[in-house]
């Protein structure tokens, strides 16, 4: 075990003075935040990451865990538990689709502990990445290489891509956040910030080590999902290996706006699928105005893959993106208005 000095942070500003070391969205940094701990302890119990400070944020959680709706908005506090929100009335009536992602995650025991906020954090499941007998992992040491490009990338993405990482991003309620124009307060050393959600991630470009734009010291405080009748009619459709407690190889999260046949509004995230969470644009556009056909989701599911680059073992993953984003409008197409608040 490597020494580290832990200290438990009192409120938001001294979190964030002490946070100071958290980097630039770095993977590896000499200081890291714990919430609830689910994937820091694992991996600093693997030796990926090594801080020399870990910060604790429980004393944040009562003031940061608010699950409410104000005006037209969906309001989730960062330190909210997975548990709490999955099942959390407001949640089950204006936004199907954050309780299915969350309910699917994980065990229930991680989903006791864990945060909203670490949870649309956590890291790739990439096994090189994990395994530090790898030498080659750009996301671990940068510069190194990418084993996964020619070595067993069965699970790894295949959207977002570069041939600097090619890692899966394992979130479910990210997929979600990504596709319902989520909004993300963030208070930090120089004051409280905004952001879209799909500006949270960073993408690979050469140097998959920065896996965030949070700045230095940054700690998230609450997401805000807009409301309406596409998020009232949403929902979220995850394939894995096995029944429970997996990663997802494809999910699809979905909001749909109808009027009769006709689609008014739709909202597409990918997973299992993509490098960040993903929200296809362009599955969107292929649908919207259109009637909500089989032939038209199709048409949809084909767009939002148009730009997936395979490497051998993920060969089968297009196809699966494209069935998996066809039942999650389906089901969302088949939701009746008793199911809808
Ligand atoms: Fe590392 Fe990314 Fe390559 Fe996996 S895919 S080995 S995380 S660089």
């Amino acid at each position: 075990m490597r020494p580290f000095d832990y200290v438990e942070a009192q409120g938001l500003s001294q979190a964030a003075t002490l946070g100071r070391g958290t980097g630039q969205g770095q993977a590896d940094s000499p200081t890291q935040f714990l919430a609830g701990g689910t994937s820091l302890i694992d991996l600093m119990k693997l030796d990926v990451l090594r801080p020399r400070r870990v910060v604790g944020l429980s004393t944040l959680r009562d003031a940061n865990d608010r699950i409410e709706v104000t005006g037209r908005e969906l309001r989730l506090g960062g330190f909210a538990k997975m548990a709490a929100v999955a099942r959390h009335p407001l949640v089950l009536a204006h936004c199907p689709a954050v309780a299915q992602s969350l309910a699917l995650a994980a065990s229930a025991q991680l989903r006791n502990m864990a945060t909203l906020g670490g949870n649309v954090l956590q890291k790739t499941r990439c096994t090189y990445y994990r395994d530090t007998t790898w030498a080659a992992c750009n996301k671990r040491t940068p510069g190194s290489g990418c084993a996964a490009l020619t070595g067993f990338n069965r699970n790894h993405a295949i959207l977002g891509i570069d041939d600097s990482c090619i890692a899966q991003y394992p979130g479910d309620l990210g997929v979600v956040f990504a596709a319902l124009e989520t909004q993300v307060d963030l208070t930090g050393p120089t004051g409280p910030r905004q952001i879209p959600f799909t500006a949270l991630h960073s993408p690979a470009m050469g140097r998959p080590h920065i896996e965030t734009t949070l700045h230095e010291g940054e700690i998230i405080t609450q997401f805000r999902i807009p409301l309406g009748a596409a998020t009232r009619r949403s929902v979220y459709v995850k394939v894995r290996d096995r029944a429970s407690y997996e990663f997802a190889i494809s999910s699809a999260g979905v909001a749909l706006d109808l009027e009769g046949e006709r689609v008014r509004q739709v909202r597409i995230g990918l997973g299992g699928m993509a490098y960040k969470p993903w929200r296809s644009l362009e599955g969107e556009q292929a649908l919207s105005d259109k009637p909500l056909t089989q032939a038209n989701m199709e048409a949809a599911a084909a767009a939002a893959i148009a730009g997936a680059k395979t490497h051998g073992l993920n060969d089968y993953k297009p196809e699966l993106a494209r069935r998996t984003l066809v039942r999650a409008l389906q089901e969302a197409k088949a939701m009746t208005p008793a199911q809808q608040a």
